[in-house]
């Protein structure tokens, strides 16, 4: 009897678990868009035509080479909506008697597929995810019996595991593990950024942006423009475009912002690592080999490569040890609602506004305008951690619940307790003054705090360390900023306050 491997929109590789042993000859795959994977979140509109667009290139592909596919293509009248409703015809259909698939990467399907044996009565395989570099067990296993979760420490055991940029003596190259000191530079122009990758859409892509544009009209941001692959070849000669072009400087300006370059030295790679069009570890070994070649900087390799074998990797266990809890945490205690602004990006704050921008139109934003400026901003003003994380869930192209839930929920809004990261990343407008260019073409004055055109990133910030004083004042990260708040005369700690409590009764004037 032949199986039914279920491949994923994320898992778009034919060294996808689920396929290994698997006979082209009598097995079938099954693909299908449904409106419930769909829209459980408003996705955005560049993040569906990626998605729809690979899945359809993928099924050619595979059934070209010799596989029986069934692939349902996405119509609103579709009689099945959901996975399971299409695994279950597709079992009526075929006289089937097993489903194997992989592990999905969010809990609100993992919960639905690990009912489906009973469901469906049949036996359901759900395979691990070997694409990752450690598994979710190896993850579990390594952070037992530790107080605290590190990233640098389980990154040093990827490096040790993969051999990653090490010495033939087990020594980190370079002589030391992080050049993160070294990646802190102010963009000013020079170097100038390379322009990003780009594919013209394929007839099969602009069929697909026709029905985004038709069935997801009311979605957030626009298909204009539309440049991502959606193939593995084409994401390859993105990772090529990358090293060639902007690997080099990824190090030194990896923490600057831009007030007219959407992309900078990033790599633009996300969205293909995360759907299964590139493999992480290749990526990191494109990598290393550009710095055996001499091709770029020890910083710019090592900074590259620490993201994808350190965090990409982190956040994914810190999420599978810890949902479905982990997502309900709020220890802050935030309560506010998420500022309108989020989906216009209709504000006065010129960081804000150049940050949402670029997300709408790109499905896009780098790491630090996610972490410093909208995360910032969602941070100093107490905003619920469910709405901010569905805002990140929605908006960006590589955003699935497994990496976006731990990257807001604990790296930005410190809703865990300090459980992934040590310290809040909160930072007034001098951060961003240092960082980017924007301060001089905003609205705003920077270097003013309470006066009614002062940033409002200052007093928010001066008003989250005084509220959170409970909750931090211990934390030996945050002692200098506490001192630093003590010591300001009482006037100025009531005006900042008070400037603070205005900004946020009327957030949505910003
Ligand atoms: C609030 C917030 C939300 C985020 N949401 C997502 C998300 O939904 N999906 C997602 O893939 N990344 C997310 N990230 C991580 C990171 O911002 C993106 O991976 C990165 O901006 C993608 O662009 P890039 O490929 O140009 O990355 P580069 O800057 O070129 O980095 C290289 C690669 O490293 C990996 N990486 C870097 N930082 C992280 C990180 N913190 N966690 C996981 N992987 C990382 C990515 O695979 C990325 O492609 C988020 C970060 C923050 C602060
Ligand atoms: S002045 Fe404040 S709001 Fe304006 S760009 Fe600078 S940091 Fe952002």
């Amino acid at each position: 009897m032949p199986n039914l491997i279920l491949i994923l929109g994320d898992q778009l590789t034919t060294n996808i678990s689920a396929l290994e042993d698997a006979d082209r000859k009598q097995d079938r795959i099954v693909m299908a868009e449904v409106h419930d994977e769909a829209t459980y979140t408003n996705h955005h509109k560049k993040k569906i035509v990626l998605l729809f667009s690979a899945m359809r290139h993928f099924a050619q592909r595979v059934e070209a080479d010799g596989w029986q596919v069934h692939y349902q293509a996405y119509h609103p009248d579709n009689h099945e909506q959901s996975l399971e409703a299409v695994v279950a015809r597709q079992l009526r259909e075929t006289g089937a008697d097993r489903v194997i698939t992989t592990e999905c990467g969010e809990w609100r399907l993992h919960e639905q597929m690990s009912q489906w044996h009973e469901r469906l009565d049949v036996p359901v395989e759900i395979r691990p995810d070997t694409r990752f570099i450690a598994s979710k067990q190896e993850f579990a296993d390594w952070a037992e019996g530790r107080k605290q979760l590190r990233m640098e420490f389980f990154y040093r055991e990827m490096r040790r595991k993969t051999g990653l940029m090490m010495t033939s003596g087990g020594k980190p190259e370079g002589g030391q593990w992080n050049f993160d000191a070294d990646n802190r530079r102010k963009w000013t122009g020079k170097p100038p950024a390379p322009a990003p990758f780009r594919v013209e859409p394929d007839e099969l892509t602009r069929e697909v942006i026709d029905l985004v544009e038709e069935h997801f009209a009311d979605h957030f941001g626009t298909t204009e423009d539309f440049h991502f692959a959606v193939t593995p070849e084409d994401a390859e000669r993105a990772l090529d475009h990358f090293i060639d072009f902007a690997l080099p400087c990824f190090g030194d300006f990896q923490d600057a912002i831009s007030d007219d370059e959407d992309w900078l030295f990033h790599s633009i790679l996300s969205p293909y690592i995360n759907c299964g069009l590139l493999d992480p570890l290749a990526v990191c070994e494109a990598a290393a080999r550009a710095w055996h070649a001499g091709r770029a900087p020890i910083n710019a390799v090592e900074g590259f490569v620490r993201q994808i074998l350190g965090w990409r990797e982190f956040v994914r266990g810190i999420y599978w040890m810890n949902m479905p809890g982990y997502a309900k945490e709020n220890r802050l205690g935030n309560t506010r609602a998420l500022p309108w602004f989020y989906w216009t990006g209709d504000t006065k704050m010129r960081c804000m506004h150049k940050a949402i921008d670029a997300t709408r139109r790109n499905a896009y934003a780098h790491h630090i305008q996610r972490l410093m400026v909208t995360g910032n901003f969602a941070l100093l003003a107490g905003v619920r951690p469910e709405e901010i994380c569905d805002w990140y869930l929605a908006v960006y192209a590589d955003a699935y619940d497994w990496v976006e839930l731990p990257n807001v929920l604990g790296m930005v809004m410190h809703a865990d307790g300090g459980y992934l990261g040590s310290k809040p990343y909160a930072a007034s407008g001098k951060y961003i003054q240092r960082m980017s260019d924007h301060c001089s073409n905003c609205h705003y004055k920077v270097n003013k705090s309470t006066e009614a055109d002062a940033c409002p990133f200052n007093a928010l910030y001066w008003h989250f360390i005084d509220r959170h004083r409970d909750d931090f004042a211990s934390n030996p990260r945050m002692g200098m900023m506490y001192r630093n708040w003590d010591r300001q005369k009482p006037e100025r700690r009531e005006a900042l306050l008070r400037r603070g409590d205005d900004l946020l009764i009327d957030l949505e004037q910003l």
